[in-house]
């Protein structure tokens, strides 16, 4: 299999300042551990350069006059929120950022490819529409789902994100679109950013009712917690969407040594919930797979992570064994009841056996 990996140097001229944990080493720390493990090489991994989203691309997602509020803000190196901030090359870098997935699409589609990561910056997830924030510009996964679900007919978008943080922003955009399914596990919101939203009773609105899942894990939750939970619902899920792509919010900050979550995924387990998304999706939309890189501030943690995560996506290599912390019995119970409850609140739409 070839898996497409999309990078570009001009991510690294997004900068939001010294001490930022969103900063550019986290791009370069991988590239490092990717060569260095000689990971690269055109059959199985091959490094692509991204292209820009076009104007028209972005506003399938944002207006047109919040486009221009980020070029501008851009020149003018402006701040948007508390931690979410612009420099000279930040505009560039978010326009290749969401063209990566973009061109990833049509690689996929010409058979150039078979998968792709896009390791990119910024980050999109907690994008809203016309609000920069969480260290993210454009939702560079809403663009590429619109875009797709707006050129393909009949065709349906899931959208896996994994960030240890919810993806606020993406939520909100297609809150009311039954062409994309929007499944999120992350850190309890009562317990992480954004805080006030991420909750099992947020299933969409309108003719998207439905097609919003969120699965809030309690903090300590390490491997055996999350697979499980992802194991119980994401599959069946994906077998009764019919998904025709997966796009995959690939956030790395639910690593255990990870300093901004209370998650406790190993490298390990980055691996084995790569290898559940890549059989899911051979099962149901011909291993059509797009992961996006989100969060992840540990840079050992993330690059030996997504090292884990591009395994099965090549089905080359040998995982990187890591043990992951001991959880405590609590974060079991509690997951297994709301499990329990989640099942009968997605009843309507679909059964999770
Ligand atoms: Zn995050």
């Amino acid at each position: 299999m070839t898996t497409g990996f999309f990078y570009h140097k001009a991510f690294l001229k997004h900068d939001m300042g010294a001490g930022h944990p969103e900063r550019p080493e986290r791009l370069t720390a991988v590239m490092d551990f990717l060569q260095k493990q000689k990971a690269f090489n055109e059959d199985t991994l091959r490094l692509v350069s991204p292209r820009a989203a076009t104007l028209a691309e972005l506003e399938r997602v944002h207006p047109k006059d919040y486009i221009d509020f980020i070029r501008t803000a851009s020149d003018r190196e402006s701040r948007f929120d508390a931690d979410t901030r612009a420099s000279k090359g930040s505009y560039n870098a978010a326009i290749l950022a969401a063209g990566a997935g973009l061109k990833a699409w049509e690689s996929i589609n010409t058979g150039e490819i078979d998968n792709a990561f896009a390791l990119v910056r910024p980050p999109g997830h907690h994008a809203s529409e016309n609000q920069a924030r969480g260290f993210c510009l454009f939702s560079n996964v809403a663009v590429v789902a619109r875009h797709i679900t707006a050129t393909v007919p009949d065709s349906r978008v899931l959208i896996l994100d994994i960030d240890a943080h919810h993806g606020n922003g993406t939520q909100e955009i297609l809150y009311e679109d039954p062409k994309t399914l929007y499944v999120g596990f992350h850190q309890h919101p009562r317990t992480l950013y954004p805080g006030y939203s991420g909750y099992v009773d947020e299933l969409g609105e309108g003719p998207g009712r439905g097609y919003n899942v969120n699965f809030p894990l309690p903090p300590g939750a390490s491997d055996a917690s999350f697979l499980h939970a992802l194991k119980t619902l994401f599959p069946p899920l994906a077998q009764q969407f019919q998904p025709t792509s997966i796009l995959v919010s690939a956030g790395y900050d639910a690593h255990f040594r990870d300093y901004l979550t209370n998650l406790m995924i190993s490298a390990t387990g980055f691996f084995e919930i790569s290898q559940l998304i890549m059989e899911t999706a051979e099962n149901t939309c011909n291993g059509k797979v797009i992961m996006f890189l989100e969060g992840g501030y540990d840079l050992q943690g993330l690059s030996e992570s997504i090292y884990n995560t591009l395994i099965p996506m090549t089905g080359h290599g040998k995982a990187i064994h890591e043990k992951p912390p001991k959880e405590d019995p609590r974060v079991s119970q509690y997951v297994a009841k709301l499990l329990t409850e989640i099942k009968t609140i997605l009843k309507p739409w679909w059964q999770i056996p």
